[in-house]
């Protein structure tokens, strides 16, 4: 039997999918041949990747002059490839700091750039996005970076900032297709597609056509996005499966009418959850509730020595992977797009049902 798995990644996926590839396996559309053993160069790769660069496009309403790169290295091989394709001509870029993910990529940036933070979370524990009132972006600065949803501290972005001129880089990583996005309000969005999206090993780069010649000399070719763009991101072997699989769950979030229809069910979800936590004085988020995110909700216990009990008993109920990231501790739940309303229903259920036991 399945578990309700509320890892923050590697992650959940659609049953149906892991059926497909399941089913797909051995024999790939009577190919003879598994996914994982075809040429990433033969016509059946090329056509499941185009299909999933198709899909994915539908699915964002990517505009035409962007391009989409399936590459890999994951989100944190993107912090240091992000100013490696856009620093050339710059000494600056400015970084919006809301947490973890966002410190890891401003520590990684200074090695190409001077990184200037245009604004912090830091001064209240990383619990809220700082306004764009509040922002002083580095004149001359070659982009400006944000995190939008902060996978450890459960910060999303409701809203998108308007960075005028300068190319608004975005890692998406934990919440992308997980609801709407203006593509054309970015420069460049990016994330690892372990979260939201598929396998590890694949990681998705969506670029406008105008940023991309500012690589430095020093970057590499497979990293390189002009290089890549201009080779179908098949300059070197792609991750193959991790495309084939994703493409699968691009197939079934369109048959589930798309990221519109998605979105609505992840409101649902969270709002499910955080009703839960605020009428509870047991359980608490820290998060300023405009800034929560849908995806990953951390909470704590009022007694954290109960933790491990309330840990094994979610265990004893096919609720897994609860436990807090090592940073902060304490509980999180990432309910990402293949998360059931019904997960959500059965760990507000035990946690009511926890409080009543210890509270
Ligand atoms: C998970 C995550 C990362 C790191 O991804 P890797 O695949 O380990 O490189 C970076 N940013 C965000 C927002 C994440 O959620």
């Amino acid at each position: 039997m399945r578990a309700y798995n509320f890892s923050a990644g590697p992650a959940v996926l659609p049953e149906s999918v892991l059926r497909q590839a399941a089913a797909e396996m051995l024999d790939w559309h009577g190919s003879g041949m598994s996914v994982m053993e075809m040429s990433h160069r033969g016509p059946e790769f090329v056509a499941i990747h185009a299909k999933a660069e198709a899909d994915l496009r539908t699915l964002l309403a990517i505009p035409a002059n962007y391009r989409v790169l399936f590459l890999q290295g994951g989100a944190i091989g993107e912090n240091a490839i992000v100013p490696m394709n856009l620093a050339r001509g710059f000494a600056t870029a400015s970084y919006v700091n809301t947490g973890e993910w966002s410190k890891k990529s401003i520590k990684e940036a200074g090695k190409y750039l001077k990184v200037a933070v245009a604004a912090s979370a830091e001064d209240r524990s990383f619990s809220y996005v700082p306004p764009q009132s509040a922002w002083r972006v580095a004149p001359g600065s070659a982009y400006v970076h944000v995190c939008t949803n902060e996978t450890i501290g459960g910060v999303e972005y409701h809203w998108t900032p308007d960075t005028g001129d300068v190319p608004l880089v975005a890692d998406m990583s934990s919440h992308i297709l997980s609801r709407a996005v203006d593509v054309a309000k970015y420069g460049v969005i990016y994330g690892g597609a372990q979260k939201n999206i598929g396998p590890a090993g694949l990681t998705i780069v969506i670029v406008r056509d105008d940023l991309l010649d500012r690589a430095l000399p020093i970057c590499p070719s497979a990293f390189h996005w002009q290089e890549q763009a201009a080779a179908d991101s098949m300059l070197n072997t792609p991750p193959t499966y991790a495309i084939y699989v994703a493409g699968l769950v691009f197939e079934w979030l369109l048959a589930q009418g798309g990221v519109a229809a998605i979105e609505r069910r992840n409101v649902a979800k969270a709002k499910l959850l955080y009703d839960y936590l605020d009428a509870s004085a047991f359980y608490r988020n820290p998060v300023a509730p405009a800034d929560r995110s849908r995806m990953n909700v951390p909470f704590r216990l009022r007694d954290e020595s109960l933790d491990g009990a309330f840990l094994k008993g979610a265990e004893e109920r096919g609720m897994l992977q609860l436990k807090g990231h090592r940073s902060v501790g304490g509980m999180r739940a990432s309910i990402y797009n293949a998360m059931p309303v019904e997960g959500v229903q059965a760990l507000v259920d035990y946690m009511r049902e926890f409080e009543r036991r210890h509270g």
